[in-house]
């Protein structure tokens, strides 16, 4: 149920939100700009108990959430939400580009790529220090010495930092180094690792599984929130369907139908939804005239020589001709880059 207040007097809601506790239920205050409700997550069963609220002269009605996805939905925030991640901002009109190499493999390698991403116009810095390999023979990344590099380059080239957490064990040490905490497509329906995400005082790029339904999608994200943590953001990266001519499908469609269910921003990877290099400018603009939130796509700086994903990393200039690219597409799509 969501208990849409008419006061935002701290008196007046948490006296609401005292009530919800009483009644059995959990309570999650989202401060919209026009009004602040107070959504009662729970057992359905006691909603005649909160329905009475609304004798309460603060309180303008108490109405049922009918999706299931409760704190991502549109209907208890209507306005977007904008992710402020280590100062930057994701969602709202801030089209955000996220970009680095798959893995950090060394800190010359993290340097070089930080410098050239910084030099085009990437707001955030990824790499993957944890890698979700399909191979136990691959390489697994360098782990906690991975993190420290990443993060350095992040500092020394002023973007933030964002890199994937693969298990609950793993969350506070990648919440001591990035600024955002990445949970892979694999990884999207591990509620284990959602919770524990959730319970992280970082921002969470959460990726499509590569099997699951938008709904699903958005469950996924309604872990997250339901331990309290309201900055996830979405990422679509491509799904499995019976085309082999690509890495994965991008389905572009999943960009206005998740902007319609939720307020979360919605970014595109047309880097692993493609896995091929030279179709990652034609989808990244199809992403911004989609109106995605922002891009994550990855760069080497020799991806010939790299430790994954090389056959769709960008070269330096390949990225830096992206960014050109999608300049006028951004603007002419009202967002600011
Ligand atoms: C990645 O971002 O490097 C990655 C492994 O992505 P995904 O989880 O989407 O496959
Ligand atoms: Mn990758």
């Amino acid at each position: 149920m969501i208990i849409v207040m008419s006061s935002r007097d701290k008196k007046d809601v948490d006296h609401v939100v005292q009530k919800v506790i009483e009644f059995g239920y959990t309570p999650h205050v989202i401060e919209g700009v026009a009004r602040t409700v107070v959504a009662a997550v729970g057992d359905e069963r006691g909603k005649e108990r909160l329905t009475a609220l609304e004798s309460l002269a603060y309180v303008e009605q108490v109405v049922p959430i009918l999706k299931p996805y409760k704190l991502a939905g549109r209907q208890v925030k209507e306005e977007p939400t904008i992710v402020n991640c280590g100062g930057v901002k994701i969602g709202g009109g801030h089209f955000c580009v996220v970009a680095g190499p798959c893995s950090v493999e060394s800190r010359d390698q993290i340097m070089e790529t930080a410098e050239i991403c910084k030099k085009y116009g990437a707001h955030m810095l990824r790499g993957g220090a944890y890698k979700p390999r399909t191979s136990p023979y691959s390489f697994q990344g360098m782990e906690e010495e991975g993190l420290k590099i990443l993060r350095e380059a992040g500092d020394k080239y002023d973007m933030p930092v964002v890199t994937e957490v693969m298990t609950p064990e793993q969350v506070p040490l990648v919440t001591e180094y990035a600024h955002m905490l990445q949970v892979g497509a694999r990884n999207m329906q591990n509620f284990g690792l959602l919770k524990a995400v959730g319970k992280s005082p970082r921002a969470v790029f959460l990726k499509r599984g590569m099997m699951s339904t938008i709904q699903e999608f958005l469950m996924s994200a309604e872990y997250i929130m339901s331990e309290g943590n309201n900055n996830v953001v979405l990422c679509e990266r491509g799904i499995r369907t019976f085309e082999t001519a690509t890495r994965n499908t991008l389905d572009i469609q999943a960009v206005p139908v998740l902007q319609k269910a939720t307020h979360l921003p919605v970014v595109v990877d047309p880097s692993h939804a493609s896995g091929m290099w030279d179709l990652v400018l034609p989808m990244a603009r199809v992403a911004v005239a989609a109106g995605a939130d922002g891009i994550m796509v990855e760069v080497h700086p020799r991806p010939e020589e790299a430790f994954s994903d090389g056959p769709q990393s960008l070269k330096p200039e390949k990225f830096a001709a992206m960014m050109e690219a999608i300049k006028p597409l951004v603007d002419l799509m009202g967002q600011q880059l």
